[in-house]
């Protein structure tokens, strides 16, 4: 799960990081009125969206006096910001983060995030801040450092001093970024993050150390025992299919494409978005129905495949090991009775891979039920190049 950058700020300055002062806005006048508490010569005027890249893009706006903070914030609320990170469509802004605004000497990047090759936490650092760590790590990979952290003992001080040299912190800012680390990674581990990343992190003028931004994600798997932080979940900012398919406990990704696929396990799944692909079709989705599927989940799922007309066509891959083939048949008869009203037709082509348990009975009642459009596939490479032809055919 993501949260906004005001809102990591916050969780951050509760374990001790050096943030600037700033509060959130939800409108023009709360803008400036924000701006007039802070009282400060400076005024930083920052978009608020789940995305970075927003400096380059025209999210991050300097403001000398409240006439400006008014101009900003009128230009960018409501705004859609297209970044490197949104993807073409942006994301509109709703909410903006006012903050005072900081002299800035140099900047630096700090993050740290689960390294899976050792299964442990990392920080990394680099004295190429503000730029994109991507970037860097393709440009100047020598200019990035890591530490690996032991959990048994967590940040120890001699891998945050060491960084800090490393990263070529003016001394007199050492002392104040290794402390900094330390709280960091406190963060990082109180609240199951999977990331935690400030970018840039900055020396100012007098050599105080602050993060000026902050990102935070969060492992979705632990939340349950974060409600502060799922408390701070902005549905405005989450892909609506992607949150429908999580209240039917679906596990489901959207990727963009036309060729939608229903899939049992991880591994096939992926698989079958690699097939797809092979035959030279886009996966719409990925989607892993997991086991012990009901035909009310798996009506469910052909729902919110076929919700908004992104896919022309859907290959259903279920190897029945768990799952029961019969079962899933009877699901897309449920899907085809909850989408048209004589329960034989569906609006896009399905291809059909069955194997496995139940599946003579699976195939009876697809065969004894019949519906425009279900199509039975022998093999998974056959079902999966019927469906990219009849999504190609679709569309020609
Ligand atoms: P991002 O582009 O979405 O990552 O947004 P950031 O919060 O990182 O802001 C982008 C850039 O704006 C930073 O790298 C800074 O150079 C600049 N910036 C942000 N806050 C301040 C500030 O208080 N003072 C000054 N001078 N620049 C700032
Ligand atoms: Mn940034």
């Amino acid at each position: 799960m993501n949260i906004h950058e005001y809102q990591s700020k916050a969780i951050l300055k509760s374990y001790g990081v050096n943030v600037p002062n700033g509060m959130p806005a939800f409108s023009v006048d709360e803008a400036v009125e924000n701006a007039e508490k802070l009282s400060t010569p400076v005024v930083v005027v920052k978009a608020q969206i789940h995305a970075g890249g927003r400096g380059k893009a025209g999210g991050v706006k300097i403001a000398k006096n409240l006439e400006e903070v008014r101009q900003y914030a009128t230009e960018i609320l409501g705004k859609t910001l297209v970044t490197k990170q949104t993807g073409p469509e942006g994301k509109k802004v709703n909410r903006l983060l006012i903050e005072e605004g900081s002299n800035i000497k140099k900047e630096y990047y700090l993050s740290f995030v689960i390294d899976r090759q050792t299964a442990r936490v990392v920080m990394m650092g680099s004295e190429e801040g503000g730029m994109e760590i991507e970037k860097v790590a393709a440009e100047m990979p020598d200019k990035i450092f890591k530490e690996y952290i032991d959990p048994a003992v967590g940040l120890m001080p001699f891998q945050a001093s060491r960084m800090a040299y490393a990263m070529h912190f003016p001394q007199p800012a050492v002392r104040k970024v290794t402390k900094l680390m330390g709280c960091l990674y406190n963060a990082f581990v109180g609240k199951d993050c999977s990331l935690a990343e400030i970018n840039p992190l900055v020396v100012t003028a007098d050599d105080d150390v602050i993060a000026l931004d902050a990102k935070l994600n969060f492992d979705d798997s632990a939340l349950f025992r974060h409600p502060d932080v799922e408390a701070l979940r902005d549905e405005s900012e989450e892909d609506a299919k992607e949150r429908r398919a999580a209240e039917a406990g679906l596990n489901y990704v959207n990727l963009g494409g036309d060729v939608a696929c229903m899939v049992n396990g991880a591994g096939l799944a992926m698989a079958t978005v690699d097939i797809i692909k092979y035959y030279g079709g886009e996966p719409a989705n990925f989607l892993d129905v997991g086991g012990d599927s009901t035909p009310e989940k798996i009506a469910e799922a052909f729902s919110i495949m076929l919700d908004g007309g992104q896919a022309k066509g859907i290959f259903v891959n279920i190897f029945g090991g768990i799952n029961k083939c019969d079962l899933v048949a009877e699901g897309i008869v449920e899907a085809a009775k909850i989408i048209s009203q004589d329960g034989k037709s569906l609006p896009v082509p399905v291809v059909v891979r069955l194997e496995g348990t139940n599946v003579e009975r699976g195939r009876e009642i697809l065969k004894n039920t019949p519906i425009e459009n279900v199509i039975m596939a022998p093999t998974m490479e056959g079902g999966a190049e019927e469906i990219v032809r009849l999504v190609k055919e679709a569309e020609a």
